[in-house]
């Protein structure tokens, strides 16, 4: 197949890039690189330009005919979208329409967007399934939630499918150490704990210790990125097959506190470093863990690295590999 990938230079996109390049897709990146780096484009053709450009998209659109899109260029700091939602409602949302219009004009009908455990809020129950309610608690949530009800829309009227997939914590990076994690600034827990073990970060900062789970800190489902991109290429085979759209909550079903992901760390790294214990972060709920056994079912899914310890190494490897030679 043809693929078009916008965010391939990010985190997840590049990794996906890989994968489908690596399984004989034939894949194109569309990356503004405000987010992404070019460097992490290692196969295929990476166009420079914005998702929310019509001129970009019509000369792309017109060049190459596209079996499917997969779009990961979002904005993901929850904080900075409580402080600027202008910018994630402009990116994440009406950019990504542009991008929907210009796939429907063109007769692209098979899309799959990188949506996020945040469009559910604060958990009603847990684990978080498919069918749970729907109440995002900040603009970043929101937004995302904004494109999975157009995209309903737009399978209704105009035939466009469509698969969200709602990843929990995403982590962990590729096991060959070509790709991993490099956001600017950094917000996220695992390569945060593994600067400090490094030595390229002072301290790692819990946010919370009194929130009613065992130990008090959060409970994520941290889930590979490998595992994360193997969903994505079984949602693509199966919308080529069903022609009908589906979303699916991704993660392992299991929640590991903020402790225990720093205990794992240390272990991991064989390295101790100071751990300070700060407020809560706004916007935080206690325990976010998914219900995958949908993706398990219907995609024939089976998370690789099911492991902490594995998803850790990876992100190790990575750090040490790349960031401290
Ligand atoms: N967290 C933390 N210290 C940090 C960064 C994150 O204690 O420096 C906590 C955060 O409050 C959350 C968990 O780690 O409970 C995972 O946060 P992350 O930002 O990685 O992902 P999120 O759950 O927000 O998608």
């Amino acid at each position: 197949m043809k693929i078009l990938v916008v965010g391939g230079a990010g985190y997840i996109g590049s990794h996906m890039v890989k994968q489908l390049a690596l399984s004989n897709h034939e894949v194109v990146t569309l990356d503004n690189l405000s987010c992404g780096y070019k460097d992490a484009v290692k196969y295929g053709e990476l166009v420079i330009g914005d998702l929310g450009d019509v001129n970009v998209l019509k000369q792309l659109f017109s060049n190459h005919k596209f079996d499917a899109v997969m779009h990961f260029a979002a904005f993901i700091e929850v904080g900075e979208s409580v402080i600027n939602p202008a910018k994630y409602y402009h990116n994440n949302v009406s950019n990504t329409h542009v991008l929907l219009d210009a796939m429907v004009k063109h007769d692209i009908e098979n899309f799959i967007f990188s949506s996020t455990a945040a469009i559910f809020g604060e958990p009603q129950y847990t684990p978080v399934d498919e069918g749970h309610p729907q109440h995002p608690i900040n603009p970043y949530g929101r937004s995302k939630l904004m494109v999975e009800h157009m995209l309903e829309d737009y399978d209704e009227a105009y035939g466009l499918k469509s698969t969200c997939m709602r990843y929990f914590n995403a982590a962990g990076a590729d096991p060959d150490g070509e790709l991993g994690e490099r956001h600017n600034p950094e917000s996220h827990l695992v390569p945060l704990i593994l600067q400090a073990a490094s030595g390229r970060r002072a301290d790692i900062k819990i946010f919370g210790q009194d929130y009613p789970t065992d130990d008090g800190t959060c409970v994520r489902d941290y889930v590979h990125i490998n595992d994360l991109c193997d969903a994505h290429s079984l949602a693509l085979s199966r919308m080529q097959k069903t022609g009908s759209s589906a979303r699916y909550n991704l993660g392992n079903g299991k929640g590991f506190s903020v402790q225990q992901v720093i205990d794992t760390a240390k272990q991991v790294s064989c390295r101790d470093f100071k751990v300070v214990i700060t407020d809560r972060r706004a916007g935080d709920p206690a325990v976010l863990v998914a219900d995958a056994r949908l993706a398990k079912q219907e995609l024939n899914w089976q998370p690789k690295f099911d492991q902490l310890e594995t998803i850790i190494e990876t992100a190790w490897q990575w750090e040490t590999n790349f960031f401290t030679q």
